[in-house]
């Protein structure tokens, strides 16, 4: 199938490309992986498509006290390779090794994946997991939205329609923190049935200082753990703590065509743990 015919706007800086958007029959082009699939199905018929790729200021990495500044433009592959990421944000480089496969991260853009807020993508869940915000740009000016308040469903976001994506701001864990991303999918690369993010800061005495846990797949939105990240906080890490705080894990994934809700259920405390006990022995 082809797309319904729509208008193309190449935006020129970021004032032109906000000044395109309006409504809901106008949508911005990033990388084009998940919108231009959802075009060819007819799944998604906007009148005008504003393309951004052109816009050079969305696409970089920095650090900023203390936080890794991540333009809405910069490609997966950029991140991931991005030594800047290595050091400071490991968890973000192992996570995008599971969004689709190289050609597509080489295409596929941070922003873009935020914006599309599938609730399995790994994305929006280790944005979710380290207390991200976002920083949208709209006919008035700036604002920015704490990851935990941008995901409201499956596919729906708070960014207005009339909003643009410009930058995602990641606080840096503490120097002491292990990582790990434990997902179980169909096939390899393909989205997560359920997929576990954590990233646990360790005491030199061996006690949790702080855990910063996410689960994909297993609701409408990223879940944050808090309740599991309470009760590790303080506490010995030991398997008995470990399996005693992801015991508080409440998930409500839905039934789908790969796997009934009891089986992601199930599968949400089993990676957990493992990305828990994975994240304290790095
Ligand atoms: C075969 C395949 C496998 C995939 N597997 C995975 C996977 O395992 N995990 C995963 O997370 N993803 C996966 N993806 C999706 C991929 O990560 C996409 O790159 C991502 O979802 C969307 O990013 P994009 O830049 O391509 O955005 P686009 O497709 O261009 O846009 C997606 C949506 O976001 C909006 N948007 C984009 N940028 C902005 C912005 N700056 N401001 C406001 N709105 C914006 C668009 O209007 C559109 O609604 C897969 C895709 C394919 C084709």
């Amino acid at each position: 199938m082809k797309a319904v015919a729509f208008d193309y706007v190449r935006a020129s800086s970021v004032e032109d490309a906000v000044d395109a958007l309006g409504d809901d029959n106008v949508k911005v082009l990033a990388g084009g992986q998940s919108l231009v699939p959802l075009l060819n199905m007819r799944l998604a018929r906007p009148a005008v498509l504003v393309d951004i790729n052109r816009l050079a200021e969305l696409s970089y990495l920095r650090r900023d006290n203390g936080n890794l500044v991540i333009g809405a433009l910069t490609r997966h592959r950029t991140v991931e390779r991005s030594p800047l990421v290595y050091e400071d944000i490991p968890l973000l480089a192992e996570a995008l090794k599971y969004v689709g496969h190289v050609s597509i991260r080489n295409r596929g853009t941070f922003g873009g994946s935020l914006a599309h807020a599938d609730p399995a993508a790994e994305l929006p869940a280790v944005c979710v997991a380290l207390d991200a915000s976002l920083l949208v740009q709209g006919h008035d000016g700036v604002r920015e939205i704490a990851a935990r308040d941008f995901f409201l469903g499956p596919h729906r976001t708070a960014l207005k329609p009339s909003e643009l994506l410009i930058s995602v701001r990641v606080p840096v864990p503490p120097a002491e923190t292990g990582y790990s991303v434990q997902e179980l999918s169909p096939r390899g690369n393909d989205l997560a049935l359920v997929g576990a993010f954590a990233a646990v800061t360790v005491e030199s005495d061996g006690t949790c200082a702080q855990a910063r846990i996410a689960v994909a797949g297993a609701g409408p939105t990223p879940i944050r753990a808090v309740a599991v990240e309470q009760a590790l906080t303080g506490q010995a890490l030991t398997d008995s703590t470990i399996a005693a705080a992801v015991a508080e894990l409440s998930v409500d994934p839905p039934d789908s065509i790969h796997a009934p809700a009891s089986y992601r259920r199930e599968m949400a405390s089993v990676l957990t743990r493992r990305a828990i006990r994975t994240a304290v022995s790095r």
